[in-house]
């Protein structure tokens, strides 16, 4: 493993040759309609310049509902490269109809959208705006130097979703009903999905393991980002999917309602925490433990950074001044 990342700008290097790379993709047949598409974690063998993506290190995936010949891509994922496997893949299945669900608008979301600018792109529309607005730090790549990652190539082919919504959107593939629901998590106009056949939750970055990545808008408010998990936890799912997990969990009947309840406990403990002298450097075991030996969650050192991410922009926030008013 490389040498931990610190989420913080650093210079992009427009001078590396980034060496190519094949993905090295793994694939959960999660039922007999919903596929996960798994990169990273285990990058070691990957090129250099990849390695400092601190996606890569955490591990990073989409999922594809699928029947028949169509398909809806939840999220399009990180590098071109991740996009070309996938499509690859779908069209050894038969499938020649593609609709695209971007959850928000992260790189590691949106990046293999170009593949289907002619088919539906879907998404809310703050994720839209968002992705408009920042534009041109997408094309340059220079929005992952902002988050540590100096070799990021950047998305030259950056394609808006072209259907938009506010609040909550359904969708129909044959009889599987996709309910889009913004949430405020992670990022403004950030969605999940809820498949009730199934009682599934593609859950997007709502819900990480091993913790969230609270961005400034979601820390700023972040009462508001504890009422959203609660509301999370009214969804009767049984199963949920994350973005960036454990590839074992995911391949082996996914997660449980627990981990959303682990997401809002960890956000409780960071405001409750927030005033303690050693709240930067207690570790992250002191705010997770009780979810990590219930087997919710699992430490995965890369996010050890996310953690430092989180504590250091709640100071930064809060630190002179009382804390929220919040309940348990
Ligand atoms: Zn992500």
């Amino acid at each position: 493993m490389s040498n931990p990342l610190v989420i913080e700008r650093v210079a992009q290097d427009r001078t590396i040759e980034r060496a190519p790379f094949e993905p090295k993709m793994r694939v959960a047949e999660i039922n007999d309609y919903l596929l996960c598409f798994y990169d990273g974690r285990d990058i070691a063998d990957y090129p250099a310049w990849l390695q400092s993506n601190i996606d890569m290190q955490l591990g990073v995936c989409c999922y594809v509902i699928h029947r028949g010949n169509t398909a809806v891509i939840f999220d399009t994922m990180l590098y071109k490269e991740h996009i070309l496997w996938i499509d690859r893949y779908l069209k050894d299945m038969g499938i020649k109809n593609v609709s695209v669900i971007n959850s928000h608008w992260d790189c590691d979301h949106i990046a293999g959208n170009f593949l289907y600018k002619d088919r539906d792109i879907i998404s809310t529309a703050k994720t839209r705006l968002k992705i408009e607005t920042n534009a041109d730090l997408l094309r340059s790549g220079e929005i992952w130097a902002m988050a540590g990652d100096p070799y990021y190539p950047g998305i030259d082919d950056l394609v808006l979703p072209n259907r938009t919504f506010d609040g909550r959107m359904v969708l129909h593939l044959d009889d599987i009903e996709i309910h889009l629901i913004e949430t405020f998590v992670h990022q403004l106009g950030h969605l999940v999905a809820y498949l009730p056949k199934d009682r599934i939750l593609l859950a997007a970055d709502a819900c990480e393991d091993t913790v969230p990545f609270n961005t400034m808008a979601m820390t700023s408010d972040l009462t508001i980002q504890m009422q959203t998990y609660r509301e999370l936890l009214a969804i009767p799912a049984e199963r949920l999917y994350p973005c960036h997990g454990r590839f074992e969990v995911i391949a082996n009947g996914g997660y449980t309602q627990d981990f959303t309840a682990a997401m809002l406990d960890y956000n409780i403990q960071l405001v409750k925490r927030m005033h303690e002298p050693d709240y930067l450097t207690a570790p992250l075991e002191s705010f997770i433990g009780k979810w990590i030996d219930r087997g919710t969650l699992a430490l995965h050192e890369p996010y050890r950074s996310l953690h430092a991410n989180n504590v250091g922009l709640i100071r930064r926030i809060y630190g002179s001044r009382s804390k929220p008013n919040i309940s348990d």
